[in-house]
């Protein structure tokens, strides 16, 4: 075992908490760290108290945001009859890239994963089911396309088909067990329009 002062110790243990973060990079964050600029350290510090202390959920639509509705919700300029489902904030920035697509997001804040025990009630489908007003035509399911993300888009097509709302999943294009933030944006340009109706 590595004999470190107390404080760089604890330094290691925060980093290492973090998710993909193993001991030995934490060592390496945390020695990293030990050599900026007093300054540097406080910036990043003050950077995360920060972004904790002021970033909320939308509650329209649960992406992070810093003003409620967000950015994307209060633009006149989107498409409010369209709604695309994702299963974390991460994919919409990552659809956003893209730039082709115009209509507005939902967080699901998970997927419905029966072998992890995550039923229908562990994530935003209650949220889902009441902004099914007149004005949305198409829902578009964009959760990854695996196992759990495939049940969860079923899922939502039985649930909003009876309320006379087209469901649609993207299709082409990304791989099998793959995961949005991996795909490339032309990919997830033609994943969006080859979408199908469920
Ligand atoms: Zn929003």
């Amino acid at each position: 075992m590595d004999f470190y002062p107390v404080a760089i110790e604890k330094l290691i243990e925060e980093f290492a908490k973090l998710p993909g973060i193993g001991y030995k990079t934490a060592q390496r964050l945390t020695l990293y760290v030990l050599n900026l600029p007093k300054e540097e350290v406080e910036g990043f510090a003050h950077a995360l108290i920060k972004a904790r202390g002021t970033i909320k959920y939308c509650s329209v639509c649960g992406n992070y945001t810093d003003t409620d509705p967000c950015a994307i919700c209060s633009n006149p300029s989107r498409n409010q009859s369209v709604i695309c489902v994702v299963e974390e904030p991460k994919d919409i920035n990552t659809l956003e890239k893209v730039k082709e697509y115009n209509g507005v997001y939902h967080v699901l804040h998970g997927v419905i994963s029966p072998m992890a025990g995550k039923g229908p009630d562990s994530i935003k489908l209650k949220e889902l089911v009441s902004r099914m007003k007149d004005e949305v035509k198409e829902v578009i399911v964009a959760t990854n396309p695996n196992v759990d993300g495939e049940a969860t888009a079923m899922y939502i097509s039985k649930l909003l088909k009876p309320l006379g709302v087209k469901v649609t999943r993207i299709a082409h294009g990304i791989p099998v067990g793959g995961d949005l933030e991996y795909a490339d944006e032309v990919t997830l340009s033609k994943a969006l329009e080859g979408r199908r109706e469920l």
